[in-house]
């Protein structure tokens, strides 16, 4: 049996924010490779790994990957941090990754083998207009999107007021846009309104909120997208507020999808048991990799959820491909959320998903499918964009910040 010999952090994109963790065993050729992208914090998950998972792994044999993820999570006592499951991650993906390679089989087939022919995904569509969103919604119907995301303006847009127009304060900080929950929950019903006129009620529809509301505001615009029937609803409620999802479900039948910000079973295994939403939307890497995401999946089969893992702007092909995999085996598959990858980009991963209109395949090789041209992410990374990165800050006409 193969042992673990050595773990490499790669960091890539132009930006350094994609670092792919490369685990080598002492089995000549023999290695996998797994996704601990932070688009914030990517430095700090490596000095996690590089500082504290990985040294006690040299020498523990690769096949144990139940036994390593049990005893990492909680080898630094404290646990279910963002950075710790993202370190614990990445090691986890290249692990199955090896296993499948040992066994001759894609990790989809050593999860029970694919329960459907290929992923179904979901597209992000814009506008600065309503007339520029309905010509974006219809260029992915055409593209044959199953699902397609509605967005109106920039992130939280649909609540923005020009500072210069806002009720302020005389004491006013130098802000831009406010945000303010009224004008959101005039204008995305209005949006909704737009689109089914122009589209009708075919296309299935979601809506991302970006938890910008105040959870009262929350149930209102559930309520009043009702009408508009939607595939989902998507980040309500700030991943502090969830108990309002009770409220939500007494109030309405708008399908809730929520988790890209959990990292800690307390905060999605409630909402699952309880059927207080409808998609639950962890990162594979952030919810700790495929081994306890394959065990929120089962779980949700069980309670009739379905999952729609995260993928969107700031993820890589490793971690995309690790939701494939789980997607393909997993009754409880919902919706998987679509990528952004340049050409040059998707060069550094061959055998990568393949993404063609709406649905995405996975090819026949063993493991995860793809593998990391070093020299290429080497080329690709651009030492001038490295440094710190920053969630932009939304804030209200009074200066207070909104939770994203
Ligand atoms: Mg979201």
């Amino acid at each position: 049996m193969a042992k673990i010999k050595e773990v490499r952090c790669i960091r890539t994109r132009a930006d350094g924010t994609w670092l792919i963790v490369k685990v080598l065993t002492d089995q000549p050729g023999l290695y996998g490779i797994g996704s601990a992208s932070d688009h914030y914090q990517a430095g700090v998950v490596k000095a996690a790994i590089e500082e504290h998972v990985a040294p006690r792994l040299i020498g523990r044999e690769a096949s144990h990957i139940e036994d390593i993820w049990q005893s990492s999570y909680t080898s630094g006592y404290w646990r279910n941090g963002s950075i710790l499951n993202t370190a614990i991650a990445g090691i986890d993906m290249a692990l199955w990754d090896i296993k499948g390679k040992e066994a001759g089989m894609p990790v989809h087939q050593l999860l029970g083998g694919p329960c459907r022919s290929a992923v179904a995904c979901y597209a992000h569509a814009g506008g600065n207009t309503l007339d520029e969103l309905v010509e974006d919604v219809q260029r992915y119907i055409e593209e044959g999107w199953p699902v397609i995301r509605c967005q109106f303006g920039p992130y939280g847009g649909g609540g923005f007021i020009p500072h210069e127009q806002a009720v302020k304060p005389r004491n006013a900080w130098t802000q831009g846009p406010a945000f303010d929950d009224e004008a959101y929950l005039e204008n995305i019903p209005k949006m909704f309104a737009h689109l089914r006129d122009k589209l009708g009620f075919g296309p299935k529809l979601t809506h991302d909120v970006h938890e910008h509301l105040k959870p009262h505001n929350a149930v209102t615009l559930a309520k009043l997208l009702e009408p508009y029937r939607l595939y989902f609803l998507e980040d309500l409620l700030s991943p502090e507020q969830v108990q309002w999802y009770r409220l939500v479900r007494q109030q309405c039948t708008t399908p809730q999808a929520m988790g890209e910000l959990f990292v800690n079973p307390h905060e999605y295994v409630p909402l699952i048991t309880e059927r207080l939403i409808d998609y639950v939307r962890v990162r594979v890497s952030k919810g700790g990799g495929i081994t306890p995401c394959r065990k929120i999946a089962a779980l949700c089969e069980i309670f009739g959820v379905q999952t729609a893992w995260q993928e969107g702007g700031d993820n890589d092909p490793v971690n995309q491909a690790a939701a494939m995999h789980l997607d393909l085996a997993s009754y409880s598959f919902g919706i998987q959320e679509e990528n952004h990858f340049s050409p040059e980009e998707l060069e550094i991963f061959p055998g990568h998903a393949e993404q063609v209109g709406g649905y995405m395949y996975a090819n026949d090789q063993p493991g995860l499918g793809l593998d990391i041209d070093e020299e290429k992410a080497n080329k690709l990374l651009k030492a001038e964009r490295l440094g710190p990165k920053y969630m932009a800050e939304d804030r209200r006409a009074d200066g207070s910040v909104v939770r994203p």
